[in-house]
């Protein structure tokens, strides 16, 4: 008889609940399960495969330190568990509760249908502070609060062995059907990275957070750059919130005002973090439909694939947006406030519905987190009916965030001759201009695919009309309020009494 701890998106055995409670009872089988199905959908890649398999191979010399290396298998969850339950009987099954895609949710159903047909228990842990089944919004930050207090549980001391295969790790590599985009620059994965950069950030790093988040210049090295990490599970959130608590505890000099602010606006991330995944966990059907059902309609019939085109490969003829995706291409990361202005670019400026945008930037992102991500694609979009309407400019935004044009040269080197002050709207280079300085638009980078303040406008009045008169919209967007919003108050931020409004961008 075996204990089977199934892992997933929590690659870790420090604070895993799943791993504790399989090793009390008996010989433990740790499982991770390779899905070929999963690495071929539309929202995966390889570049996320990647810093799965680097996490593993920590993860299996970690288990193999307490006595039972990590069972690597390849192919349906369920038919490996009728296997292993066919050779050990399986006794237990324990993993943390996820909340994924449609495909990871109906894998889990799947799972819950063997498990109750052989009689196996499956017990599930809650992952940080979302809530399964959760009855009200009311009191969620309480939960929130309660679970990131629970003392962390130590790895066991031992994980009794099984004797198993172990299998391989090298396989994907020769599967077909895969997004295998290049990443050269990537975060590497692995526990022991993660750890070394909330150490770092909480050290030295994260003073400057407030301060240095929204721009891709230097968020890099100020923001923790967890984000992965968090992601798959190697360093666990209720980890980062207590080490983040103490640090702050500890601040005390009258000098410390700066990291006082960065740690308090980081730990606001950190409860955005669960937030987040909790519409998903509550309202599944939000990767795939608008949240607000009343914007169906908005955008669907408009798909412009010579703009997505343009969008995707970073060549819409705006400096910052494709510097921004081209970053994103190689490193696999950038900042919140990017990501909302490519997002945001994408549904208002080229007028994208936000499924194909999302699912390139979802592959594109190493940090993948299906919770996050389709919650804040849906709020860049203007389809959740609680959030403010954000239009970026990118003009503005460059300006702001990038004013020597450092950043657009690094990734645009295209454009490289062009002076400071000029290569954020390199199309009003006279022609006499690009030819002295050998940058032509239209034949050296492209002409804006769009005029960004006309096709800004054109988008406020898109919305405008199709709001006109919509009394439904709003009657939803309160039934929405009530389910998914956040019940933090913003202070002077002009809400109308009782209809609070959804959390701010990237200021607290
Ligand atoms: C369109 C769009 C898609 C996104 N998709 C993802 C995604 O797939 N995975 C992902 O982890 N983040 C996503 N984010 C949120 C955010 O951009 C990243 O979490 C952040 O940039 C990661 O960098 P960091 O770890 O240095 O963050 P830090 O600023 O150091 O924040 C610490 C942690 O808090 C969480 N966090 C930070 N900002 C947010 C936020 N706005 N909402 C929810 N949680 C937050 C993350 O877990 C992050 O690692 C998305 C944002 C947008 C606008």
């Amino acid at each position: 008889m075996i204990q089977v701890a199934w892992y997933k998106r929590d690659l870790r055995t420090h604070d895993h609940h799943p791993l504790v409670e399989a090793a009390r009872r008996g010989p433990v089988l740790p499982l991770y399960v390779i899905e070929e199905d999963y690495w071929r959908l539309p929202d995966t890649s390889l570049r996320q495969w990647s810093f799965i398999a680097e996490c593993l191979g920590e993860l299996d010399a970690e288990l193999g330190r307490l006595g039972q290396r990590l069972v690597l298998r390849r192919g349906s969850v369920t038919d490996i568990l009728d296997a292993l339950h066919k050779r050990h009987r399986i006794a237990g099954l324990y993993s943390h509760e996820e909340t994924g895609n449609a495909w990871t949710y109906g894998r889990d159903q799947a799972v819950g249908a063997w498990a109750r047909g052989h009689a196996v228990p499956w017990q599930e842990y809650p992952q940080a502070g979302v809530v399964r089944r959760l009855a009200s919004r009311d009191a969620w930050a309480r939960h929130w609060e309660r679970r990131m207090a629970e003392p962390l549980l130590p790895p066991p001391e031992r994980v009794s062995g099984v004797r198993e295969d172990i299998g391989d790790l090298d396989w994907l590599t020769t599967l077909r059907g895969y997004d295998r985009s290049p990443c050269p620059l990537r975060q590497r994965g692995g526990r022991a990275a993660g750890v070394a950069l909330l150490e770092s950030f909480l050290s030295h790093r994260g003073e400057r957070y407030r301060s240095d988040i929204s721009s891709p210049l230097t968020a890099a090295r100020s923001g923790s750059r967890l984000s992965p990490y968090l992601a798959y599970g190697a360093v666990g959130l209720r980890e980062v919130v207590q080490a983040t608590r103490l640090r702050l505890s500890r601040l005390r000099s009258p000098t410390d005002g700066a990291w006082r602010k960065s740690l308090a606006s980081f730990q606001s991330r950190l409860h955005w973090h669960c937030h987040f995944i909790q519409k998903l966990e509550d309202q599944p059907d939000i990767e795939l439909r608008n949240l607000h059902r009343g914007y169906d309609g908005l955008r669907e019939g408009d798909f412009d694939a010579d703009r997505f085109e343009a969008w995707r490969t970073g060549r819409t003829g705006l400096p910052f947006v494709d510097a921004c995706m081209r970053m994103l291409w190689q490193e696999g990361w950038i900042n919140f406030r990017m990501r909302a202005m490519l997002a945001a670019f994408a549904s208002y400026h080229l007028w994208l519905h936000w499924r194909e945008p999302g699912l390139l930037l979802a592959r594109l992102f190493v940090d993948y987190e299906p919770g996050i991500h389709y919650s804040q694609l849906q709020m860049q979009s203007g389809t959740t009916g609680i959030n403010t309407n954000r239009i970026y400019n990118p003009v503005k935004q460059s300006l702001e965030q990038d004013p020597s044009g450092e950043f657009i040269r690094r990734w645009v080197p295209e454009l490289g001759p062009i002076p400071d002050g000029r290569i954020h709207e390199p199309w009003r280079l006279t022609a006499a201009e690009q030819r002295d300085l050998g940058v032509v638009i239209g034949r050296d980078y492209p002409a804006p695919v769009v005029d960004h303040l006309e096709a800004a406008k054109a988008a406020r009045e898109r919305l405008r009309r199709f709001r006109q008169g919509r009394n439904d919209l709003r009657i939803e967007s309160r039934a929405i309020q009530a389910r998914h919003g956040s019940r933090r108050r913003r202070g002077r931020s002009g809400v109308a009494k009782g209809q609070q409004r959804e959390l701010p961008f990237d200021r607290d």
